[in-house]
């Protein structure tokens, strides 16, 4: 028995030697993405439901590595949080983001996503504004959305952070709304421009379990009407579950249904098409 215990301490052992080699590994390719530039933000399409037209994109990063091909920012976000670099990280794309967007119709906003860490950093709505400044891009078209992981710790803190960066004018989303454990009264207490309806709800309207989750957004779509805040319903993947939410309430809404995340290229070939 002490010798199998051994043996599996052994193997324990050279898994972490091997599991810290790739951190190791992606720690440096983060580092080495992060001066060769090789960050760059996709988007998403944000739909108003009720014309059918584009309202907004999503920023959502990707990591275009040499070595490693196109990797999706849940490997590389947490990471670069805990290296202490995401403020650099999102900088970078903010900015990239701010000037593809500035050659996009004027109607059109751009929605990004931030850690909870940057919000502790008490310089970060001055930097967006700068970079508003910098772009010449008006503060009414930046969207900021905050996952309910941001309400967790130090609430007076985040709210002086969102009122003053809803003082420039820029707007604030709460994301994921639903899943995280935000209480109906820190909803109340901080000001949000819109909630964005998780997917897990979304993604259950269409799959049969339609009832209960179709309750859940009916709840969610009411109380914004009653704290008079927009809804986005995220993760819409198919024309049933559209038509649902459609007759549910005038959403905004985005999803696979819509097509993938495209580049800033093909962004612009699409908006051209459209004339927009
Ligand atoms: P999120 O903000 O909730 O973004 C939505 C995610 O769901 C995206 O994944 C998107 O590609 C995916 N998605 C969109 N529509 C559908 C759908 O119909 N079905 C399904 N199954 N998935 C859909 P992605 O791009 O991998 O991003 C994952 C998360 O990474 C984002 O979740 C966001 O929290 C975070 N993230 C992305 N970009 C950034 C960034 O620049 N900074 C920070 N801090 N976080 C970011
Ligand atoms: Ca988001
Ligand atoms: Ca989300
Ligand atoms: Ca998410």
């Amino acid at each position: 028995a002490k010798k199998q215990g051994r043996n599996r301490y052994f193997w324990f052992e050279a898994g972490m030697e091997h599991q810290l080699r790739l951190r190791n590994e992606l720690e440096a390719g983060i580092r080495r993405g992060l001066s060769n530039g090789e960050f760059v933000p996709y988007y998403e399409q944000q739909i108003d439901l009720h014309t059918g037209e584009i309202a907004g994109f999503e920023m959502l990063a990707r990591w275009i590595s040499s070595d490693l091909g196109i990797i999706n920012p849940d490997i590389f976000i947490p990471v670069a949080e805990e290296m202490g670099l995401i403020g650099d990280l999102s900088d970078q794309l903010i900015e990239q983001a701010l000037s593809d967007a500035s050659h996009w119709d004027p109607t059109i906003t751009v929605s990004v996503n931030i850690s909870p860490i940057q919000l502790r950093d008490p310089w970060f709505a001055q930097k967006m504004l700068k970079f508003l400044v910098k772009h010449n891009f008006p503060a009414q078209r930046l969207e900021i959305e905050i996952t309910e992981t941001c309400l967790h710790e130090n609430l007076g803190l985040v709210r002086s952070m969102i009122t003053s960066l809803r003082n420039q004018g820029i707007r604030i989303s709460l994301d994921d709304f639903g899943t995280g454990y935000s209480s109906l009264s820190q909803l109340q207490s901080l000001p949000f421009d819109r909630l964005k309806i998780d997917r897990s709800f979304v993604g259950d309207l269409a799959r049969g379990g339609g009832e209960s989750g179709s309750k859940i957004i009916d709840a969610i779509i009411s109380l914004g009407d009653g704290l008079s805040i927009p809804i986005t319903a995220e993760g819409i993947e198919d024309e049933e579950t559209l038509e649902m939410l459609k007759k549910m309430g005038p959403l905004k809404g985005q999803g696979y249904h819509y097509g993938l995340p495209e580049t800033s290229e093909q962004v612009k070939e699409r908006l051209t098409k459209l004339g927009r």
